[in-house]
């Protein structure tokens, strides 16, 4: 018997495509090869942008920018076991830093690798990126796919947002299913991350701490930032009128410039504060745990966070305040006439004016100082006296004394504009992050890279000179990591493990890939080719030569970094 009627029918290739457009999301980051190659092309000729990379992990690293940039899940696209470990780096950062992403990786044939039978790139994916992701997920029929890309993008951003890894075996991709069939199983997400808000006792008891208050200190977070609750947040500050020290990215939540900022007397606020409200901020390390010499005098902590579990992760949080920081912040907002908030007591503020004068008038000290060859500081000031005229100018900077002092230098103005090293402190977010924000923001980059770690991610200059996006990275090169003088002490052939080439050209690298490259030598030739890369709009690299005997060990990390004790 014969039918004559045609069934229109699609695949697992149209529907994972059908499924992320159905959820407006419009760019995939990611590299091509088996079995992912046409999801890529029919994801472009779908309409959708295929930003493609070098290196995985730099194409997981601009998902998870893009992520905390839109609060939408920035998506990664990678091959199976290799691909998918390379970005598996990406996604397990972007875990840690609660940024949300989503790693789509094609895989072997289950049936295959859980037999250990030896496929073409076997490896048991789903597992293995378990322990790295906030939730992980295999999708095996055709007709699941509109639930697996739901269930992705909820667990990405619903709650603390996170890295959700995907796995799509290369079977399920060319899974036929009736188009009916297919559009009906599609998902359209709704309220992916609902507002959570605080219980009304939690409020009244933060309220009443702060009340009690004799020197108080607001310390936001880059959760504050990725909150997009910029004027609540900045509503809060000022009208309470107590001090903040902004964690790094998020600096420029309010503008650096602002006179409640106490950035320039961190050392003095943290010690001396007696109740800090924590806002979107983890005492982690990089708060030194809340304890020890550089908190100083005893204090009370509130804390608000999406995370319950994160109270108490160091140290006793008296006011916990759970939920989304715009509601939690917003009800705080609404109680203060009610609880008789009075401004911070003059003393207190007196003593944070006089300290940021001294730190100030020391740091500009540093800074007038013109030593040949550069340091970072001089270096650092002819950027941010350009950066000035570009308030909106996004930032991308790691390194170790290249992050330390750019960190406290560099000035910003608007939230979610400089994205660093986060939670980790790690090296090789630079180039990903870098093409994330250039194309998530279709605003202008600059990328403040120490040699060292610009090396992780340097191929990528490539993808931004294809992608012509403008981007200008400034390389700080000192011959090394920390610093290019270290001399081998057997007097063998090799060099010491932390030294570079010497006097390395690195702007000749993007030469090679039509890009604009200078050699800067001096402040004066920095802040020309600087302001000459941003105002050209085009892929740019300068090598910015830096005193190789500038810089210390680990820069302000030094505490990290055992040195042995045991000399021979
Ligand atoms: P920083 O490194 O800037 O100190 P962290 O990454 O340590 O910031 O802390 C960010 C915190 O913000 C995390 O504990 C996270 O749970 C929380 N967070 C993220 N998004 C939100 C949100 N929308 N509302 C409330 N808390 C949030």
């Amino acid at each position: 018997m014969t039918h004559n009627v045609s069934v229109e029918v699609t695949d697992g290739f149209h529907l994972v495509i059908d499924a992320l457009k159905h959820n407006d999301i419009d760019t995939i980051f990611g590299l091509v090869g088996i079995p992912i190659t046409d999801l890529a092309r029919l994801a472009q000729a779908e309409g959708m942008r295929f930003i493609g990379f070098r290196h995985e992990q730099n194409a997981g690293n601009a998902a998870a920018i893009a992520g905390y940039m839109t609060k939408k899940p920035g998506i990664c696209l990678t091959v199976s076991a290799p691909g998918f470990l390379n970005g598996l780096t990406a996604l397990a950062n972007a875990t840690t830093n609660c940024f949300p992403m989503i790693l789509i990786s094609g895989s072997s044939e289950r049936e295959i690798v859980d037999l250990q039978q030896g496929d073409y790139e076997e490896m048991d994916q789903l597992n293995i990126a378990r322990p790295h992701a906030k939730a992980a997920f295999r999708v095996l029929k055709a007709e699941d796919i509109g639930v697996g890309i739901a269930r992705a993008i909820r667990a990405a951003v619903s709650g603390r947002p996170g890295g959700v890894y995907l796995d799509l075996p290369a079977q399920l991709l060319a899974q036929t299913i009736e188009a009916g069939h297919a559009k009906r199983s599609l998902i359209k997400v709704v309220d992916a991350a609902p507002r959570q808000l605080p219980a009304p006792d939690s409020v009244e008891r933060a309220l009443a701490l702060l009340k009690g208050a004799k020197r108080p200190l607001i310390l936001l977070g880059k959760g504050a930032a990725y909150a997009q609750a910029d004027a609540d947040i900045r509503a809060f500050v000022e009208r309470t009128g107590i001090p903040y020290l902004p964690m790094s990215m998020a600096k420029g939540l309010l503008p650096d410039t602002h006179a409640q900022s106490a950035s320039a007397a961190r050392s003095f606020v943290l010690a001396e504060a007696d109740v800090v409200v924590l806002v979107g901020a983890r005492l982690n390390w990089l708060l030194s745990h809340g304890k020890g010499k550089t908190w100083g005098k005893p204090k009370q902590f509130v804390q608000i966070d999406i995370a319950p579990t994160e109270i108490d992760s160091n140290v006793a949080i008296a006011a916990p305040l759970i939920g989304d920081i715009g509601s939690c912040v917003g009800a705080l907002l609404a109680g203060l006439d009610g609880a008789g908030l009075e401004q911070p007591d003059g003393e207190w503020l007196g003593a944070i004016a006089q300290r940021k004068e001294q730190n100030q008038a020391k740091m500009a000290a540093l800074l007038d100082r013109n030593p040949v060859p550069m340091n970072f500081h001089s270096a650092l000031r002819a950027i941010r006296d350009v950066l000035k005229d570009h308030p909106d100018i996004n930032l991308v900077n790691e390194g170790a004394n290249t992050l330390d002092f750019a960190r406290s230098i560099i000035d910003q103005y608007q939230p979610r504009k400089r994205f660093d090293s986060g939670t980790w402190g790690i090296m090789g977010i630079g180039m990903g992050f870098a093409v994330g924000a250039a194309v998530t923001s279709g605003k202008p980059v600059v990328a403040i890279e120490g040699d060292s770690a610009f090396g992780f991610s340097g191929m990528e200059l490539e993808t931004i000179c294809r992608y012509e996006l403008p981007v200008t990275t400034i390389v700080f090169n000192n011959n090394g990591v920390y610093r290019g003088t270290d001399v081998n002490p057997t007097g063998g052939k090799d060099v010491a493990p932390t030294v570079f080439v010497k006097n390395a050209r690195y702007d000749k690298m993007i030469e090679a890939f039509g890009g604009i490259g200078y050699h800067a030598t001096t402040p004066e030739e920095l802040a020309r080719a600087l302001a000459g890369a941003i105002a050209a709009g085009k892929p740019a690299l300068i090598n910015a030569v830096i005193d190789e005997t500038a810089g210390t060990e680990s820069g302000r990390l030094t505490n990290l970094n055992p040195q042995s004790a045991a000399k021979k």
